[in-house]
């Protein structure tokens, strides 16, 4: 049914274009409006897991992506006062023929909007969408400057704060939760192993790994905090916050926060995962259906299992409703577990002096007596192929 359907994304992120690649690639005429005026993103790192790798190698937007990016080899977990592991996750067990990928999200976002562009995908920068309304017939979004268009199918895309969201589902609504992250890039000199670490400690943690061939290390640095009380989502901090946030971590972290020069603040919103995906012609991907927090690296890979997903039903089904309720079906019981992983993630990363050594101590041990186990337990995410489970 996709073959000839107009189709209108909302929103020029990982999920809004990988969608639009996956509907163009099945014959759709798919067009993209972001509110931004040009399709950056921040200057940052992001890993993509295999079963987010699935669908970049299914888009043929692997090749690109990899040789400017580092392959990820293994996750520790160190204690963040001490520099003690606590745990090493040797990513070559994870039993999938895709690579686990350390990204510059700049390569990423070029690397997709190409492929989307190839496909014939039109994507208008510079559009925010103010509203969508189903209307008969279709669906009306509304712009800012007044105008209004009328299109027969919108997806979704448009991340945590979704407009198109309050045409679906006006239940959800993001609300901050109580954790906060800076995000930064220091100069590496490409010798750093391909390693993700992980500093954990009281109410914080801290996580690093290389980009580029190891020319740049990311960081990723988040603390709890009561309220969120600036105007927007996120802003340009003074490193010195980072740094005193940080200042009693062990000399690594000390030593790699004394070269931040810039860094940006985010508040981390997030809504239960939305009872409904979709009415009528609309419907949701990515952040706007099911917004984590970052502390499985998770959320792009299921923006891009989403966008497979959505195009295969969209393929198989002869109306969009139908269409919607088969991708809902197949996707909403993994992304609830998923945001459910990562908010455990989010109270072990955080443990205080006194519970976090007893926590070290108990994953020392059980990873000497199976090491692979942490990493087996997780099977279900990591070697989870969308391509091949929904064709
Ligand atoms: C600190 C941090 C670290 C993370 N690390 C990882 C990681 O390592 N791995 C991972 O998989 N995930 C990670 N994530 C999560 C990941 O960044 C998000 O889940 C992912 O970006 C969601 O993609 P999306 O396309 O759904 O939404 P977004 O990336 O939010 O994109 C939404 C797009 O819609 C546009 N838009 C918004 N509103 C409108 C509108 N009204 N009109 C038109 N356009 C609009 C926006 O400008 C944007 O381009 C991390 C998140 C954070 C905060």
């Amino acid at each position: 049914m996709l073959i000839g359907q107009d189709i209108t994304i909302v929103g020029a992120g990982i999920g809004g274009l990988a969608a639009a690649i996956a509907l163009a690639r099945r014959g759709a005429n798919v067009r993209v409006l972001e509110r931004a005026n040009a399709l950056q993103e921040v200057g940052a790192g992001i890993q993509i897991s295999p079963n987010g790798m699935a669908v970049l190698v299914a888009l043929g937007v692997d090749f690109g992506l990899i040789p400017r990016s580092v392959i990820g080899k293994k996750v520790s977990l160190l204690d963040g006062r001490t520099g003690r592991l606590a745990l090493s996750l040797d990513l070559n067990a994870i039993k999938t023929p895709h690579p686990w990928l350390f990204a510059h999200r700049a390569d990423l976002l070029d690397c997709l909007t190409a492929a989307a562009r190839d496909a014939g995908v039109v994507i208008e920068t510079g559009v925010p969408v103010a509203a969508v309304d189903l209307v008969d017939g279709g669906v009306d979004l509304e712009f800012w400057d007044n105008t209004n268009l009328t299109t027969r199918v919108v997806i979704g895309a448009d991340g945590v704060h979704s407009v198109a969201r309050q045409a679906v589902d006006r239940v959800s609504k993001p609300r901050f939760t109580g954790q906060v992250a800076w995000r930064a890039l220091v100069p590496g000199d490409g010798t750093a192993a391909p390693e993700a670490r992980v500093y954990m400690g009281s109410g914080r943690h801290l996580v690093t790994y290389p980009l580029r061939g190891g020319h740049l290390t990311n960081i990723v640095a988040v603390q709890e905090r009561q309220a969120w009380t600036e105007d927007g989502w996120h802003h340009q901090d003074d490193p010195n916050n980072l740094r005193h946030a940080f200042k009693d971590f062990g000399p690594e972290v000390r030593d790699l926060l004394d070269q931040v020069d810039e860094t940006h603040l985010w508040g981390l919103f997030r809504h239960a995962v939305a009872p409904n995906w979709h009415k009528g012609p609309v419907t949701l991907v990515g952040d706007a259906v099911h917004p984590t927090l970052p502390f499985m690296a998770q959320g792009a890979c299921m923006a891009l299992e989403d966008a497979w997903a959505l195009a295969a039903s969209m393929s198989l089904h002869n109306t969009p409703e139908m269409a919607f309720a088969a991708y809902q079906a197949s996707r909403r019981a993994r992304c609830v577990k998923i945001v459910a992983a990562a908010n455990t993630n989010a109270r072990a990363y955080h443990f205080g002096n006194v519970l976090r050594p007893l926590a070290h101590t108990a994953m020392r041990m059980s990873q000497a007596i199976a090491p692979n186990a942490p990493l087996r337990r997780l099977a279900w995410l990591y070697e989870y192929d969308v391509t091949r489970a929904m064709g």
